[in-house]
């Protein structure tokens, strides 16, 4: 432990996001860092707490608490403290393959259940795990390694996620042959087209699938397993296939209007952005545009955020964020104590930059949405809406209930649907022979990853639906070392 009393010495500090309405005005990254002596000092906030619940990442009412890649987070705490930059990477890189990932946009359900958190506001341990990455690309420590002996055995990949990524590079550092199929143009998943580019620059996603390139794994873009390329020949010309798919089937709201022109979903505005910023900087108008619009985002939850974000760097004239459920309270409530995921209101990226432009947070609560409305020529031009309360039904279940003289009437020219995603597309799944689960996920056992299928294994979004970045991360290193321990009948493998 660096500072016995840092907890009691120092205040919980953040380096400012870059100003509002500066950084509205172009798709560069927000978050800003500390110089190195500000960043000591928040490292030296964490007590070294006998039990650190902050990298135990168990679930407890189904959501995490703690890190679920088990972040050695006391350890290079001390080592940032005692000023031991490449000791602390050595630690960190033990359990996060891409520390430069999650150091950026993992919702940190290691603070929630950080110990200082119980009286205090908790350590900074997402800032701390960017600076340790950031200062290790900076200084030239992250280079490629490829393994040094080859083992004969090829795996195939089918999506280029975080789960992907992660279990390739796990399969990689222990020999094996990977080859990575991907049918968007660029690698990354969701982390290349789904986060926007002020959340996750790409350049820090290309870079890290550029030295996993020099360590020896083969990336095929453009290729569809199932479409391209069956299924069935992958598990012909591989020892092991790995589904890392993701849960792209959006849920859709199938009122009256739903099929006028303007209402989207949130990753086909979302993709289409950022792959025409990456092509050609926006020259080529190949994205749908909020320019001059008023945009109804539909669904309160981070992808609704980052629709809010986009867009305002487009110029919309207006937009609001529709969540159904109630505000959540500002501060814990008794039945979500420490060390629980504080289920705590969030003022997210895009909402202070809406409040910055237009004087209000989006977000309208306990509000549905009835039918759209169009123009003449098919055009969305209004969103009607009711408001609601949430009530106990006869078997004490929580159910919306409208209240009657609430119904409004929304001018919109842009609609984005964030409601949500049902699940994996089935293609592959359905090749293959795949049983799927209840929710239509690939069926396979946590900790194990295999599916009925002999030699075919699940991960990420794709195995448990849509999650986070950190847990696509956790999949792909479990399924990796299931896969060596099938080719091999023994893993070295975490
Ligand atoms: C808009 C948005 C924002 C998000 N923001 C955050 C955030 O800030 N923080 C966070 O922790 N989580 C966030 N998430 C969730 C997180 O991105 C996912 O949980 C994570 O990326 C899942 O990783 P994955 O590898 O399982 O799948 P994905 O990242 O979905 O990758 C799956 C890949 O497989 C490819 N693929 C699918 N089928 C085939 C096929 N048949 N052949 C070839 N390729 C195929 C897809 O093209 C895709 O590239 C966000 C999700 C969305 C939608
Ligand atoms: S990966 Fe997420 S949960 Fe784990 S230490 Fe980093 S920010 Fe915390």
């Amino acid at each position: 432990m660096g500072k016995p009393t840092g907890f009691m010495e120092y205040k919980r500090e953040l380096p400012p996001d870059r100003p509002l309405l500066e950084r509205i005005g172009d798709w560069n990254e927000f978050l800003q860092s500390f110089p190195e002596e500000k960043q000591r000092i928040q490292a030296a906030r964490c007590m070294d707490c006998g039990i650190p619940f902050c990298h135990s990442g168990f679930l407890i009412n189904g959501m995490a608490s703690g890190c679920p890649i088990h972040n050695l987070i006391p350890e290079w705490n001390d080592l940032i403290y005692k000023g031991l930059w490449k000791e602390a990477v050595k630690r960190l890189l033990k359990t996060n393959n891409f520390p430069e990932f999650t150091g950026r946009v993992c919702p940190a359900p290691c603070e929630g259940a950080c110990t200082v958190g119980i009286n205090d506001p908790q350590v900074t341990i997402k800032l701390n795990e960017r600076a340790i990455i950031d200062k290790a690309f900076e200084e030239g420590w992250i280079v490629p390694k490829p393994p040094k002996v080859r083992t004969g055995k090829k795996v195939a990949i089918v999506g280029s996620g975080p789960s992907g990524l992660a279990c390739a590079d796990q399969l990689n550092s222990v020999g094996h042959s990977v080859t990575v199929y991907e049918r968007a143009d660029r690698i990354g998943g969701l982390l290349m087209y789904g986060i926007p580019n002020m959340k996750l620059d790409k350049s820090i996603v290309q870079r890290r699938v550029d030295i996993l390139e020099k360590e020896g794994i083969k990336f095929i873009t453009n290729t569809e397993v199932g479409v391209d390329i069956s299924a069935e020949e992958l598990l012909k010309n591989y020892d092991a296939v790995v589904l890392c798919g993701g849960a792209t089937k959006p849920r859709d709201l199938n009122i009256e209007g739903r099929s006028l022109n303007g209402i989207y979903f949130a990753m086909d505005f979302l993709r289409a952005n950022t792959k025409s910023l990456l092509d050609s900087k926006h020259a080529d108008s190949n994205y749908i545009s909020a320019k001059g619009k008023n945009v109804i985002v539909i669904g309160g939850g981070d992808t609704g955020t980052d629709c809010v974000a986009t867009s305002i760097r487009h110029g919309c004239k207006s937009v609001v964020q529709f969540e159904i459920l109630p505000k959540p309270p500002s501060a814990r409530q008794t039945n979500n104590p420490w060390p629980q995921w504080p289920k705590v209101l969030k003022i997210d990226y895009g909402q202070e930059e809406a409040s910055a432009i237009y004087g209000d947070d989006p977000r309208i609560y306990c509000i549905t949405t009835k039918k759209f409305v169009g123009d003449e020529n098919g055009n969305i031009k209004e969103v009607h809406t009711v408001n609601i309360e949430w009530k106990k039904d006869s078997s004490g279940r929580l159910i919306p209930v409208e209240i009657e003289g609430t119904e409004k009437v929304w001018k919109a020219d842009l609609v984005l649907l964030c409601l949500g995603f049902l699940g994996p597309e089935e293609t592959v799944l359905k090749q293959l022979g795949i049983e799927q689960d209840e929710r239509s996920n690939a069926k396979a056992l946590y900790g194990s990853f295999k599916t009925n299928v002999e030699g075919v294994f699940a991960a990420g979004d794709m195995r448990r639906g849509q999650s986070l970045v950190v847990w696509a991360i956790n999949e792909g290193r479990g399924a990796a070392r299931e896969v060596d321990k099938f080719l091999m009948g023994y893993t070295t493998l975490p």
